[in-house]
């Protein structure tokens, strides 16, 4: 194991949880993206383990099926040597009828230092945070927020693109059940990017202008002159009914090809969150596409944005003495 290195975060963070982006300033973004850049080196190397946080406790809690968020997770803490704990519903006591308030006092007299949630039900993640003494990081919450995604999407951006202040962002798709659209908007608006938010009526939530977005229901035209181009999957799990008309219709209109993406800039970035549903909303040649698709570099940022706010949030418990 690596010795420890002095990672303490360069200024406080005044939260002790991490249930979203909506509310955070652009300085506590900038600090998250700033620690995160640090560890994209070192999980480049052979020797990816330090011990920083040797003795402390993490606990994945996943309510909802998750591949990569949750490997990304553990990884995160491994790296930074916690001992890490996955704990997923198939083999829990919810299935038996618990309540997530008593799973949550279960868990917190097992004196956890940090809680990475993910839970089907918008504000549910929120909940379990009032409830336990530990630091909790929203791994996502129904529709609601997916924090750590928006920031790993950021990182990407900004380490491609040299800044997120005047890119203009077309994000695609399913928004009325993404998480990720919701954490995206906040934070491309906080740190001055403009959104526009492409897809069909049916697909957006009401009134989402108000989120400070420019709305478009034509590909060609949402895409013109865009710096990234941002997919979402179809989220059929979340759809109760009809949303669209077939899978053949909706590629036909709203999945991007080498034809829709024309229309933005030559220099445009396609990024995606996974689990992508190729040939549904994006043409597999174009996911692969290596001068143009940055979709496998945000899995990478992933695991470095992961390790940030674990280490920022742990950070009063690892370094007591620079908490103001
Ligand atoms: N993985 C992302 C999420 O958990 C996106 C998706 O599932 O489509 O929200």
């Amino acid at each position: 194991m690596t010795a420890s290195q002095d990672t303490a975060p360069s200024r406080p963070f005044p939260h002790r949880h991490l249930l979203g982006i909506e509310g955070l300033t652009p300085d506590e973004i900038g600090l998250l993206l700033d620690q995160a850049e640090a560890s994209v080196a070192q999980n480049r190397q052979v020797d990816k383990k330090r011990s920083d946080l040797r003795g402390l406790t993490q606990i994945n809690l996943f309510f909802e099926e998750s591949t990569r968020t949750r490997t990304s997770f553990e990884l995160a803490g491994k790296r930074l040597g916690a001992d890490v704990i996955n704990m997923s519903v198939a083999t829990s006591s919810i299935k038996k009828g618990e309540t997530l308030i008593d799973t949550a006092m279960t868990l917190n007299a097992m004196n956890p230092d940090l809680l990475v949630v993910r839970h089907p039900h918008s504000g549910a993640v929120e909940l379990l945070s009032q409830k336990v003494a530990c630091a909790v990081i929203n791994a996502g919450d129904g529709s609601h927020e997916h924090p750590t995604q928006a920031l790993l999407d950021a990182l990407t951006i900004r380490r491609r693109k040299g800044r997120l202040s005047g890119l203009l962002v077309a994000i695609c798709g399913d928004i009325l059940h993404s998480r990720v659209a919701r954490s995206n908007i906040h934070l491309l608006n906080t740190m001055g990017a403009r959104v526009r938010l492409v897809a069909p009526p049916t697909l957006l939530p009401a009134s989402v202008e108000r989120l400070g977005v420019e709305v478009h229901h034509d590909m060609r035209r949402g895409l013109a002159d865009c710096d990234i181009v941002m997919m979402l999957r179809l989220q059929s799990e979340r759809m109760h009914g009809a949303f669209v008309p077939s899978i053949r219709e909706y590629f036909h209109f709203w999945g991007l090809d080498y034809d829709k993406l024309a229309s933005a800039r030559p220099d445009a970035l396609i990024m995606h969150p996974g689990p992508m549903n190729r040939g549904v909303e994006i043409d597999s040649a174009v996911a692969d596409d290596i001068d143009r698709s940055v979709i496998r570099e945000q899995v990478e940022m992933g695991v470095a944005v992961r390790m940030a706010c674990i280490e920022i949030l742990t950070a009063r418990l690892r370094h007591p003495e620079r908490v103001s």
